[in-house]
């Protein structure tokens, strides 16, 4: 038989890829291409992905309906990327397919792009117009002549409109006094016509720094930049794969390499794309290169709204840009020709997807340069132990910028043990002496302040000091974080009571006056978190301007950026925050960093808790006196002996790689060895257990890999549904796949409950 058939991705993640015949009369549709095709009784939109042998065909097939596109909707390199994670992550091509789609997906209705409608003259509109400006009394309001009566603003517009023959949007014409009414009246009489225009949302109008002047003038470059392009700009020139990383200390101006490296690449004609980890952080480093590079800038992020990343998706389809930036899902933009792909940030761990498919935008992103010939520019100061390793090994070259710009210096570390000022001010103090007197320096001088706790809520927990019952979340097996409750109107500061939500389903309760256990009155909270720092800043220093950053205060979509903003305006003295605010946010005029319980995240039984503490703290004092003055971290901590915390305040970046690598070495954790994470869930913990000792069986008994547990997950219970885990570990990820390819293939009814996670970044 002559068959002619094609493989098709839907954008279902439950499905394979799908094959179907192509009728004899049509032409093959290319990589890319989207086909309608049928599916049981409903017909479906998807994406063609190559040509597949009729040998490897045993059974009928259909027809599919239609081929929508002569080219590739989605560029064949982004098909290619998107089998890629499928295969690697061990997700559905239907899911891998969906991370790579605009809003609204395949569907080719236009009515999906926004339109405005334009106004424009008849030709009897334009008689009137031209009579009018030669005799205005013609038409005039005496109605002599033979139109019809018409009002100043409608003579107006006419006027208007007659110097612009393509017309004019009505909310350009409403800019200039010319009401709808108007035009509706106008229409009326047939002088005007009124058409439809595609016109794209545009997020830059509410990014931060947006109002950066159009062309900033170039600065000299440090002979640390200068020496890092000699070395990137003809990697970059080659047209090859190659991986390089920029291993730059905070403030030693990475930013302005990435630019000068993106205009060579743009020169020569090819696409860069800059993916950075934070919504928050891409309107600043997008305004940076909007301000060099102009309209040929698209970017990419969740934060915007599905309109506007519709929109900014087809513009980088259509060819009108040659720079994306955007967050971990930009790396499959439609992007023809990338010869660039920077990685801001690479350490940062929102580039991991937590959810099917369970993708690292960066591993992504280096794929996607292996299989279009670019140059992949992986930054940081703080990189993960994989990204070095690889860089130490050869594999990727490493480029080191040791100095802040303009030589000013790193911010000065003080490390204040909290064990003492426990002894000395009881176990109640969130504030030390040294960092009280510190923010009190910066309030007297104006100048700002930013502190960091890694923990969000009042405090952590209730317990009964009777009987030691705690609140629990009823779905998820925690305890309920308490927030200040405003739900009721509360009289001056004080809160209506408080608020237990449990972190993980958002289930909150009041949290009761009386153990519901034994009835005693003795609810203690236990622990703190940010809005407990924030109470006691404003109690010690009432007149600051004091704001919290943190995912309780930022839900709003915007609000992020609106507070920023008011710090980049100084109208905050102390900002107060999470992990959020130790991101790259470039602040010149904050001279102190503090941290509070830099320790938080060492309690947690997770073999990468070393590396994020160190990369956390060395990151925050790295906000520090990024301006003309210099700056200090105080960094409060009950271990400051830890060699995260030590070396972090050293800001020595290589003395903790050697020592965390050795360990990972010492214990077979990654990056000397990979892992695969299974979770397999149940109504019940047997049924979550049972199912996972039956696919850990399965899997087991490979070369270059072994199977650790199956073992209650850390968290046993989650929304509701009781979670067993094992892990694969070894050298082989290939050996690793395969094995849990087969075992999975062996017990199709666990598919539904079950969570693969290859390369986990959290253990929890
Ligand atoms: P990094 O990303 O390495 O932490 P940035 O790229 O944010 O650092 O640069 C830090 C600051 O230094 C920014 O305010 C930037 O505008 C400025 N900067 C960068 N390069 C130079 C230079 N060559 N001369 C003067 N200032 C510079
Ligand atoms: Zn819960």
């Amino acid at each position: 038989m002559n068959d002619r058939l094609v493989s098709v991705a839907v954008p279902v993640p439950a499905l394979g890829l799908l094959t179907y015949r192509v009728p004899p009369e049509w032409p093959m549709p290319v990589p890319g291409a989207r086909v309608v095709v049928p599916l049981g009784p409903r017909k479906l939109t998807g994406v063609a992905v190559g040509q597949v042998r009729a040998a490897d065909v045993s059974f009928t097939l259909k027809n599919i309906v239609q081929v929508l596109d002569d080219a590739a909707f989605v560029p064949a390199d982004v098909i290619q990327l998107t089998q890629w994670v499928s295969d690697y992550y061990l997700a559905g091509p239907g899911a891998a397919l969906s991370a790579a789609l605009p809003p609204y997906g395949l569907s080719h209705r236009v009515d999906r792009f926004k339109t405005v409608r334009v106004v424009s003259l008849t030709p009897a509109g334009l008689d009137t117009a031209e009579r009018l400006a030669t005799h205005p009394r013609c038409a005039g309001d005496d109605g002599q002549a033979d139109g019809p009566t018409l009002g100043s603003k409608q003579k107006q517009a006419l006027q208007l409109l007659k110097a612009v023959p393509d017309g004019m949007s009505v909310p350009d014409l409403a800019e200039r006094g010319i009401a709808a009414a108007t035009v509706t009246r106008l229409h009326g009489l047939g002088y005007v016509a009124i058409g439809h225009a595609r016109i794209d949302r545009d997020p830059f109008e509410h990014a931060v720094g947006a109002h950066l002047p159009a062309a900033l003038p170039l600065r000299a470059l440090t002979t640390e930049q200068l020496a890092a392009l000699e070395h990137l700009t003809p990697l970059a020139a080659a047209g090859a794969f190659h991986v390089a990383l920029v291993h730059g200390v905070t403030g030693s101006g990475k930013t302005e390499v990435y630019l000068r490296l993106a205009d060579a690449v743009r020169r020569r004609g090819r696409g860069v794309l800059m993916l950075v980890p934070e919504i928050a952080l891409t309107p600043q480093v997008a305004a940076l290169f909007r301000a060099r590079f102009g309209a040929a800038v698209a970017i990419q992020h969740s934060g915007l709204s599905d309109g506007e990343r519709h929109d900014q998706w087809h513009r980088i389809r259509r060819g009108e840009v040659d720079v994306v930036i955007g967050t971990r899902s930009a790396v499959f933009a439609p992007l023809a020709n990338p010869g660039l792909i920077i990685v801001d940030e690479e350490h940062d761990s929102s580039y991991k997807q937590d959810e099917t498919p369970r993708y690292h935008g960066r591993d992504v992103a280096i794929m996607r340069g292996k299989f279009t010939g670019a140059l992949v520019v992986i930054g940081s100061a703080t990189p993960t132990l994989e990204s070095y390793a690889n860089a130490l090994s050869g594999r990727y070259s490493l480029v080191t910028l040791n100095r802040r710009v303009l030589d000013r210096p790193m911010a000065e570390v003080q490390v204040v043990n909290m064990r003492e000022e426990i002894a000395a001010a009881g176990t109640e103090v969130v504030l030390s002496r040294a960092l009280r007197q510190a923010i009190a320096a910066r309030l007297d001088e104006g100048q700002q302040s930013l502190i960091l706790l890694n923990r969000r809520g009042f405090a952590n927990s209730v317990l009964c000091r009777q009987c030691g019952a705690s609140l629990e979340c009823p779905n998820c097996s925690v305890t309920l974080t308490v927030h200040t409750n405003h739900d009721r109107s509360s009289r001056g500061s004080e809160p209506a009571g408080w608020r237990g939500r449990c972190h993980y389903c958002n289930f909150t309760r009041l949290v009761p006056k009386v153990c519901e256990k034994c009835a005693a009155p003795y609810m203690e909270r236990i622990g703190f978190g940010t809005e407990r720092v924030e109470a006691e800043v404003r109690a010690a220093f009432p007149a600051a301007r004091v704001a919290r950053v943190d995912r309780d205060t930022v839900r709003r979509k915007g609000s992020l950026v609106a507070m920023l903003e008011q710090v980049a305006r100084r109208e905050i003295d102390v900002l107060i925050g999470t992990q959020m605010i130790a991101k790259g946010h470039d602040f010149p005029e904050c001279t102190l960093v503090g941290v509070i319980s830099a320790d938080v995240g060492l309690g947690l039984a997770d073999f990468r808790s070393a590396e994020r503490t160190f990369q956390l703290l060395t990151q925050v004092a790295g906000r520090a006196g990024r301006g003309e003055r210099p700056g200090q971290a105080i960094i409060q901590s009950l271990v400051p002996e830890h060699y995260s915390v030590r070396l972090a305040c050293d800001q020595d970046y290589r003395a903790f790689y050697e020592k965390e690598v050795a360990f990972r070495r010492a214990m077979r954790y990654p990056p000397q060895v990979a892992m695969v994470n299974v979770v397999v869930r149940g109504r019940t913990f047997n049924q979550a257990i049972d199912g996972a000792h039956e696919l850990a069986d399965a899997a087991r008994g490979g070369h270059g890999f072994v199977v650790v547990g199956p073992a209650p997950a850390p968290l046993t219970k989650l929304r509701g549904e009781h979670r067993a885990q094992f892990f694969l570990k070894g050298t082989s990820r290939k050996a690793m796949r395969e094995a849990l390819q087969l075992a999975l293939s062996r017990t199709p009814a666990l598919s539904k409950r079950l969570s693969v996670d290859v390369d986990p970044l959290t253990m929890l």
